[in-house]
């Protein structure tokens, strides 16, 4: 069983792998936009993390990401 609040970082993260400038609300509380933040794992240059935070409630998620 998936909660929509999951259903809704998870589609937050594909709209926002495609193109990090797109606004998207946040999925916990819909009171703010994602701010995108890409962080590159110090192990793994082609791989890195790209945080999610809601620039209101501060909600946030991460995607791990390959270039
Ligand atoms: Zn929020």
């Amino acid at each position: 069983m998936i909660s929509e609040t999951s259903k809704a970082w998870i589609q937050a993260g594909k709209i926002l792998a495609e193109n990090p400038e797109t606004q998207v609300r946040c999925p916990e509380k819909a009171d703010g936009f994602l701010t995108v933040q890409d962080v590159t794992a110090p192990t793994d240059p082609t791989r890195f993390e790209r945080y999610l935070v809601c620039d209101v409630c501060g909600a946030r998620n991460i995607l791990l990401m390959r270039e």
